[in-house]
């Protein structure tokens, strides 16, 4: 059967897969979503003997129609090798009545990678099919870890070059260290003396002029996109709540048709939409949980029916989801108001004009199997802390926003129903903020001591991905004002 793919600006429009994995967003402002979410074809029973990659194209066949079964298999197998530390790609842990889905175990120790290192070749597969015969040339913005991910995902990948930007005094020393002791010849880092808004900016303007696009296609590239509304990264993420299922059933935690909850660090919206559409196409979840942190606008969303982002933007100790305006949300919108494209772009007319729109109560019944809640920066220290303490187990910062609003659930519901969270950082990545939340008595280390340290407290080995960059020499030093960033990618393409 196949799935073309429509946008939530406009439900005429009807492209395959692999258009929408180069386009990234639709020429309306848009998102693609999938005319119909198809159903699990294989058992339960089949999926609970498969690896991970036979699980992956047990799901992405579903989505990605126009993909012959050799090219998606390639993709597959290119993506999810040994690049993870773990051939299991996504295990799973279970301590403290959870069960944890680790889904850090990629190059850059954070859930991104799950998609990150598969986008790649989804898109240079795509543009063969497509006819492009140009150079993809990804130009992303990062506050930290996007842009790590993107870069280790794209390092190496013929017919490609990656640009990152990221605000010179804006990221972690360790984050700074990952990105530019990145190696492979078709990789660009540059450091930008202004905030993360700039890079952003900066990125968009590029995007957006029409004279240096003219200049590119001459020289045989084009600008293509990484970030995470794009569909080539939604698919891949409902694999491993599949998987994760899948392994339950194999080890005899949960019984056949079993349902479980699912409780997701969110931000951006993007992994917990995964997992409605994991539930949608017949896996047995019963609610979704959303875990925010102190930017609660999806919690206020899910309580009230109001989305509203007229607010303070909260710095907090999970950055990556401080976040105000959750893009993968209008998939979501779209969907309850039964696909109604003339009804969506006046909420996010609405959003983008006075900030904020309010679904009606009809929409808002549709978003029962959702549950939000959020966790202050408070509770997520003392979440780390006590679960440390009783347990051995360290999670980091997000995991815990997870921990916390899971707890929360339960007291409010006492819904016993198994529940797999989302794991989505190493406690490596966050060090210093979760050593802080175990004991203050830390906050004399340097980063380093304090890998050390957390090490020896869980005992766990420091991943490679923190171990190499100690001793990786540092490969980019291109630094540049805010205003200069299109002259430097001029630069960079030779044009
Ligand atoms: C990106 C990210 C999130 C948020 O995921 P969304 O898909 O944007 O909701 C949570 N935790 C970590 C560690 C992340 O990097």
């Amino acid at each position: 059967m196949e799935i073309l793919y429509s946008s939530t600006r406009n439900g005429n429009i009807q492209v395959k897969a692999s258009e929408a994995i180069l386009k990234g967003l639709s020429d309306d402002g848009g998102l693609f979503v999938p005319d119909k979410i198809p159903a699990l074809e294989k058992d339960m029973a089949d999926l609970a003997q498969m690896s991970y990659q036979e699980v992956a194209y047990e799901v992405m066949r579903l989505y990605l129609t126009d993909f012959t079964e050799e090219e998606l298999k390639q993709c597959i197998a290119n993506a999810y090798d040994s690049k993870f530390d773990t051939k299991e790609i996504a295990p799973m842990v279970h301590t403290d009545g959870a069960y944890f889905l680790e889904l850090f175990h990629g190059a850059t120790i954070a859930f991104k990678d799950m998609a990150l290192s598969i986008l790649p070749h989804l898109m240079i597969t795509a543009a063969r099919k497509n006819h492009v015969e140009n150079e993809i040339v990804i130009l992303t913005a990062t506050s930290g870890d996007t842009g790590k991910a993107a870069l280790s995902g794209f390092a190496g990948v013929k017919g490609t070059k990656i640009i990152v930007f990221y605000p010179k005094n804006g990221v972690s020393p360790i984050q700074e260290l990952q990105m530019v002791t990145q190696k492979g010849e078709n990789t660009y880092v540059v450091g930008i003396h202004g905030n993360f808004d700039d890079a952003q900016t900066g990125v968009k303007n590029i995007f957006a002029d029409k004279g240096l696009e003219e200049k590119m296609g001459r020289k045989g590239c084009q600008f293509s996109s990484a970030n995470s509304i794009n569909i080539g990264r939604l698919v891949p993420q409902i694999v491993y709540y599949v998987y994760a299922y899948t392994r339950l059933l194999k080890d005899g935690k949960i019984k056949g048709g079993e349902a479980v909850n699912v409780a997701v660090p969110t931000g951006n919206f993007g992994n917990i939409l995964a997992a409605f559409y994991a539930k949608n196409m017949g896996l047995p979840i019963h609610k979704l949980i959303c875990a925010s942190n102190e930017n609660k606008v999806l919690y206020d969303f899910f309580r009230t029916g109001v989305y509203d982002k007229n607010r303070e933007f909260v710095l907090t100790s999970s950055p990556s989801m401080d976040i105000l305006i959750s893009s993968n949300l209008e998939r979501l919108v779209y969907r309850v108001t039964g696909n109604d494209s003339e009804k969506n772009i006046s909420f996010m007319k609405a959003l983008n004009g006075e900030g904020k729109y309010g679904i009606t109560e009809e929409m808002q019944a549709q978003l029962k199997d959702f549950y939000g809640n959020y966790a202050s920066e408070k509770e997520t220290g003392e979440t780390i802390h006590a679960l440390w303490e009783k347990t051995g187990y360290v999670v980091d910062t997000h995991t815990a926003v997870a921990v916390c609003v899971y707890r929360k659930y339960l007291e409010e519901t006492g819904d016993k129903t198994p529940v797999v969270i989302a794991s989505t950082a190493s406690p490596f990545k966050f060090t210093r903020s979760v050593m802080d939340a175990i004991d203050e008595k830390y906050n004399t280390m340097t980063d380093f001591e304090l890998v050390d340290e957390l090490a020896r407290l869980a005992k766990v080995e420091v991943p490679p991905a923190i171990k190499e960059i100690r001793t990786a020499p540092v490969v980019h030093n291109t630094v540049c004002g805010k205003d200069e960033m299109k002259q430097t990618v001029e630069k960079i393409l030779g044009l």
